[in-house]
């Protein structure tokens, strides 16, 4: 397996237990039916229940039986589910850092309670609702809208592009509280409320081993209680999102990896003109871009965790690695497929999977443009955007 710069050896043990246990899951469990799934566009809902038992969900946070692993061990468990499929690390990803995470943060010791461990074994699974029809990469004007009425609150509005919606059992909205001035506060919206459903989006072309939706409220009434207490603006959504776009900077150098491997070992085997296709310089020059390239993006991601770990990460550090590592993945699965000739463009093989999910993961989490300008703007002090 690829460790150029040899960063391995500096991992401890419980980093290395969760990186082979997240390694020897993914090569059981994920890779002999990824591609039919794919295929088929459904996600593998038998295996929610099992990376609850071997704690994939949100790890890194403090009490409520997690493991509370290092950031590194965190990172390197998203490098591992990427490398069998960008699907798999999306679900643990939304299910920790973008449903537990905002109810470990925000939540009432009653949500928590509630919740977390529920969420953390795979019992529940939990969606995040911020991206509207005419509202994604400003998430800031959405118009899901939250009206107190006594000790209740009611939600009109629509949610769409949601990973894991058809298959949630709580959503975390976020909305207008407009009896509160129109705020964005975070809801938790159980999805067996009347007024709410979850149509699966069938027609995707990329992350197809996904389960997406859309997530409509209708008139939803919910106890005044389920509002996330302690974080209002768009503070909340950001922050949530931060996190999950740390995981998606480690989960990139996976996919892109597993490309590498795939086209290395594929053009060490594959003859033509009477030898190996390895041997020819211009696949040599593509193995040796592609290696050094993911041992920078590895770089990358095992700073951020440094910093994390003693918190100094600034959210536009984890923009610059996000913007990186994505296309630098999207790049590599490119190249991969590439020097499989033919066989590259079947499910047999991984990058093109991997390269039609890159177009998700450079879209989804804040854009490439986007992370583009958040990086500018911290540099020239100039906003490019509001
Ligand atoms: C499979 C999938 C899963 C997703 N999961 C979730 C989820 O779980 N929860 C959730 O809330 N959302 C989710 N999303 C939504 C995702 O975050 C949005 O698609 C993303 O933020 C972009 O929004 P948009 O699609 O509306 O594109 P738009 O915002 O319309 O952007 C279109 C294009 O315009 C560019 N652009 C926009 N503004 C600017 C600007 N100021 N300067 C330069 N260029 C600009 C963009 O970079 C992009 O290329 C998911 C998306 C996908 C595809």
């Amino acid at each position: 397996m690829l460790d150029y710069l040899d960063l391995e050896a500096d991992l401890d043990e419980k980093e290395r237990l969760i990186r082979e246990t997240a390694r020897e899951f993914v090569d059981d469990r994920v890779r002999p039916e990824i591609g039919e799934r794919f295929e088929d566009g459904s996600f593998p809902t038998d295996l929610i229940g099992e990376m609850g038992e071997l704690g994939f969900y949100a790890p890194n946070l403090e009490g409520y039986d997690s493991p509370n692993v290092s950031e590194t061990a965190y990172g390197l468990l998203m490098q591992e589910l990427e490398a069998g499929d960008s699907g798999i690390r999306s679900m643990a990803s939304v299910q920790g850092a973008l449903v537990m995470y905002p109810i470990h943060a925000y939540g009432s010791d009653e949500q928590r309670e509630n919740w977390l461990p529920k969420l953390g074994e795979g019992e529940a699974v939990g969606c995040f609702g911020l991206t509207e029809p005419e509202h994604g990469s400003n998430p800031s004007a959405m118009e899901t809208s939250a009206d107190r009425e006594g000790e209740r609150y009611v939600l009109n509005g629509t949610k769409t592009w949601i990973t894991n919606a058809p298959i949630a059992d709580v959503a975390v909205v976020w909305a207008r509280d407009r009896s509160e001035g129109g705020d964005v506060r975070g809801f938790l919206v159980e999805t067996d409320r009347e007024g709410v459903s979850t149509p699966k989006i069938e027609d995707k072309l990329s992350m197809r081993a996904s389960s997406t939706g859309s997530l409509e409220l209708r008139d939803v009434e919910i106890p005044a209680e389920n509002r996330l207490p302690d974080v209002s603006g768009m503070k909340g959504p950001l922050s949530c999102l931060t996190q999950a776009r740390y995981g998606i900077a480690w989960g990139a150098v996976g996919a892109a990896r597993d490309c590498f491997e795939v086209a290395r070992e594929y053009a060490s085997d594959r003859e033509q003109f009477g030898g190996p296709i390895a041997r020819f310089q211009l696949q040599q020059r593509k193995i040796a871009e592609m290696a050094t390239q993911i041992s920078l993006g590895q770089l990358l991601a095992y700073r951020l965790a440094d910093l994390k770990e003693r918190g100094d990460l600034r959210p536009e550090q984890v923009s610059m690695a996000k913007r990186n590592n994505v296309r630098m993945a999207r790049e590599t699965a490119r190249t991969a497929r590439e020097m499989l000739g033919g066989n590259g463009i079947t499910t047999d093989y991984s990058p093109m999977r991997h390269m039609a999910n890159m177009e998700t993961v450079y879209t989804y989490e804040g854009t490439h443009d986007i992370h583009t300008l958040i990086v500018g703007e911290e540099l020239t002090g100039i906003a490019a955007f509001e």
